[in-house]
């Protein structure tokens, strides 16, 4: 047909136009002109603390390969007040500023001739308490409880220009010097060891070592009232840093780094590059992990853990978040993506190599099923592939690759489709490829672009000469487009036949795309994978005798959903005692995926959950309690919720009681976490006698705080704090404005904001506008309060009407998305279309994305509701007519 013939072609000529070429510089989109580069810079800074203000001045060696007349450089809310080229100082108004572009631009008195150069800045800036650029974090001293400050700095993706003058951008990668000012009794650490200090009138000067050759993103700066803990792998000093009084909270995290860097010394090929590693537990600031080279900053509750107070899934988090950050150490730091288009080759990456790392060195987590579903038993927001994956099925999703103009693209491009699709890809190409030849392609990447810059190109390049295999063939529908294929299956007699379509929630019409899938699939009973390479439309797989049972997607370690027809799906349910949990598991996730993009009726859902053989298998239950908080709090205010929520308790209650509440001996860490998950799900559903007996037990931790495990502590104080009267509300705030720890914090907030009490619900809000909580904390806190107390709208109005007061707790990244996140808990259309309309007149252009999503969410869940409902009261009916 000449349709499809043209279009055939024209496709071809997309693909190989958005084909992306190995690295090169002098290409490398970015703003900044490329004739002139830093090679090196020293660096000098003294803040002073009573103002909140820092001056610094820099001197930096450039090297013009061509001549220029002007220098272009980025530069944003510093005041400069000197500038000098190769010893002349220029007048005042050669130095133009345009804050608009995060640009500084210095008019040159002659032509700068091609060779070396000497440039010399002087400047100065505030400190805020943003966690962007250089910020301030007041806490309270561990023991003394006394208040402190502590100083931190957070560059990526574009604030080092927020700290000093700088080539901003990845690719003018040069070696850094810093020096600093701070008082006496102060640490200061940054990417390097310190290289000399001495006392000087108004403080002590700390110079420290330069760094090798790398992106300005990756500077560091940390100071304060620190204590440290230290060990050494190899050559390498390891310190775990924090405020005074923490330091042995982070033993674990010493213990755990000394371990995660001999896997990768060995797996990279290439030994962690500097001479110390650090990680730097930060009281405030923002609330992540930052993967600084040699000098990694983390949220305190990221990195420390107290064996008498900590949670076991608190130690996971942990060492997950090491192992990633870790993973950069190489993948990011030694070799960074040429320009954030690319920052999937980071992200995906260090996601993917953490996990495995976590996986080889704790089998008993089940990290890889843990990945695939969204645990959450704190219902602290976990990002899950599930989460990745249902997002990339929607219409405002994105390719992995996608083109970044400026800083607010890029701060956008953090998301779950950079980390988890990008981490989920990696593995099923790993899969496909085989673990050795996958680390052979990886040791020659790292060799080949070490202390340099790279793009995707040069990864599947690398990856193509150690497997003989075409692996950009295969990846690029992976990155190149968005969503992903769902593979329907059909069997006649010995004949199966496959074919694929683009899978798509709330997004009718769809553009269909193909994909050249690495296809897995398993014989029930006997034991071994078969793989191909699914390169076409349709497919069929090699003749397989009718009574034997097929799985496709074996372990679910593949980005993509299956359908199969009624007969294989009996089949399989016949089956489900012979599959191991992994399958399980995929089967529950792509049959609630079904479910939600109106492929199948609810009942092909809980149907299979009817068939499950008996069990506490973590991650399969952990499925289901959040298939059924999303059901649950869909149906908020809707008579069939009552009737869902007996149901569901009749399916989860029966496991917990197996588990019991007393930890058993010997009993597997998977058991701890899936009791704290059964009882803040059960009380959700309004079990009564699990509402009693955390409300009983929250009473005797009180009195004596060792008398609950610290597993089941966030788990009870949710379930008491969504129930609590004024007494209890009052008494989880005393315990959370009294405690230094910020996990335990965490837990006694998170109680405050579930309170299903409207009048506690305000009472909760009103704590984001006070200075109880970190400042990156108070947003979320206004968000939770949407999710659990039940009032989205009381949440809404209360955002609405103090939004200026809210957003002075952020930055321009937080402020985008705060509104729209809030509207992600109603389903009702009308929500929807208000949120278009204040968006229009209240939020910037640059939030547009974020609002499209959100309505998006709320107009699915608008449909998805209609249509649930319904089914629900059939299945349920059906149900307990045959009981
Ligand atoms: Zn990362």
């Amino acid at each position: 047909m000449r349709v499809s013939v043209a279009l055939t072609v024209l496709f071809a000529l997309l693909t190989t136009m958005d084909a992306e070429e190995s690295y090169e510089f002098a290409s490398t989109p970015g703003k900044l002109p490329k004739q002139v580069v830093p090679l090196e810079y020293s660096i000098r800074t003294v803040p002073d603390l009573n103002k909140l203000t820092f001056s610094g001045s820099e001197s930096v060696k450039l090297k013009a390969s061509a001549p220029v007349h002007e220098l272009v450089l980025n530069s944003l809310e510093l005041n400069i007040t000197k500038a000098s080229i190769d010893g002349t100082q220029l007048s005042p108004d050669a130095i133009k500023l345009d804050p608009n572009n995060e640009l500084l631009m210095i008019a040159l008195p002659n032509e700068l001739a091609i060779g070396e150069h000497s440039l010399a800045l002087e400047f100065s800036g505030t400190i805020t308490q943003k966690g962007r650029g250089f910020y301030y974090m007041p806490y309270q001293e561990q023991g003394t409880g006394a208040k402190k400050i502590a100083l931190g700095t957070q560059f990526e993706p574009s604030d080092a220009r927020r700290f000093f003058p700088c080539w901003d951008e990845p690719s003018f990668r040069a070696r850094f010097q810093l020096t600093a000012v701070v008082p006496e009794n102060w640490l200061a650490v940054s990417n390097m060891p310190v290289e000399s200090e001495r006392k000087i009138d108004i403080g002590r000067e700390v110079r420290f070592q330069a760094t090798p050759s790398m992106s300005s993103y990756l500077n560091v700066f940390v100071a304060g009232e620190l204590d440290l803990i230290e060990t050494k792998v190899a050559e390498t000093q390891i310190r775990v840093i924090a405020t005074k009084g923490k330091a042995e909270w982070g033993r674990y995290a010493l213990e755990s780094t000394a371990q995660i860097l001999q896997y990768y010394n060995d797996y990279f090929g290439v030994r962690y590059p500097l001479p110390k590693l650090d990680q730097i537990a930060i009281p405030g600031g923002f609330g992540g992990a930052m993967e600084n080279w040699g000098g990694i900053t983390y949220y305190e509750s990221a990195l420390l853990f107290d064996p008498k107070k900590s949670s076991a899934a608190t130690r996971q988090r942990i060492y997950e978040v090491i192992a990633h950050e870790t993973a950069h150490q190489w993948f990011g730091d030694l070799v960074t993506m040429a320009w954030w288009d690319n920052l999937w080759l980071n992200e995906g990456f260090a996601s993917w190599m953490g996990s495995k790392c976590t996986a080889h060195f704790n089998p008993d987590w089940e990290v890889w099923l843990a990945k695939n579903i969204q645990r959450d038993p704190t219902r602290r927001t976990g990002i899950a592939k599930e989460v990745a994956m249902e997002g990339d099925a929607r219409s405002t999703t994105h390719a992995i690759q996608q083109a970044v103009a400026n800083e607010s693209d890029a701060n956008r491009a953090f998301d779950d489709i950079t980390y988890r699709k990008g981490q989920s890809f990696l593995r099923m190409l790993e899969s496909f490829l085989g673990e050795d030849v996958f680390r052979g392609g990886i040791r020659r990447y790292i060799a080949a672009h070490k202390y340099s810059n790279s793009t995707t190109a040069d990864l599947w390049s690398a990856l193509s000469e150690a497997s003989g295999k075409p692996v950009d063939e295969i990846a690029a529908a992976w990155t190149e487009q968005p969503g992903f294929p769902v593979v329907i299956m059909k069997r006649d007699g010995k004949k199966i036949s496959l074919s694929q379509e683009r899978f798509a929630i709330n997004f009718p019409k769809a553009p269909a795309l193909d994909w050249k899938i690495p296809l897995t699939w398993l014989v029930v009973g006997e034991n071994k994978i078969e793989s191909r390479l699914m390169t076409g439309k349709i497919d069929n797989l090699p003749n397989i005798a009718a009574d034997r049972v097929i799985k496709l997607n074996a372990n679910g370690a593949g980005n993509y959903r299956v359908q199969y027809d009624e007969s294989s799906w009996k089949a399989l349910l016949g089956a489900l005692a012979k599959l191991n949990v992994e399958d399980r598991v995929n089967l529950l996730s792509d049959s609630w995926a079904l479910v939600q993009a109106n492929r199948a009726d609810v009942s092909l859902y809980l149907g299979l959950i009817g068939k499950l053989p008996r069990g506490h298998e973590l991650a399969e239950r952990d499925q289901i309690v959040n298939a059924f908080d999303y059901i649950n709090r869909l149906l908020l205010g809707n008579p069939t919720r009552e009737t869902f929520q007996g149901y569901a308790r009749s399916i989860l209650r029966p496991t917990f009681d197996e588990l019991g509440w007393a930890p058993k001996k010997s009993e597997s860490p998977r058991d701890s976490l899936l009791r704290a998950s059964l009882i803040a799900a059960l009380g959700d559903l309004n079990d009564q006698e699990i509402i009693a007996a955390c409300k009983k037990r929250f009473e005797k931790f009180v009195a004596d705080p060792d008398s609950l495990a610290p597993d089941l502590r966030a788990a009870v104080c949710s379930v008491v704090g969504h129930y609590a009267d004024d007494a209890t509300w009052d008494k989880l705030h005393e315990l959370g404005l009294k405690t230094t720890s910020i996990e335990e914090k965490q837990n006694y907030y998170d109680a405050l904001a579930a309170a299903r009490d409207p009048k506690l619900a305000a009472k909760a809000l009103q704590i984001s506008l006070t200075d109880e909580l970190p400042t990156s904390r108070a947003l979320p806190l206004v968000g939770k309060i949407a999710r659990y107390s039940g009032h989205p709208d009381v949440a809404w109005d209360f955002a609405k009407a103090n939004m200026k007061a809210l957003l002075a707790k952020t930055d321009a990244v937080g402020a985008n998305s705060f509104a729209p996140s809030l509207f992600v808990f109603f389903s009702e259309k009308s929500r929807a279309n208000e949120l278009n309309t204040y968006a229009k007149s209240n939020l910037p252009a640059t939030s547009v994305k974020e609002v499209a999503k959100a309505v998006d969410e709320v107009e699915f869940r608008a449909e998805f509701k209609q249509r649930l409902m319904p089914q629900l009261d059939t299945w349920i009916n059906t149900q307990t007519k045959r009981n």
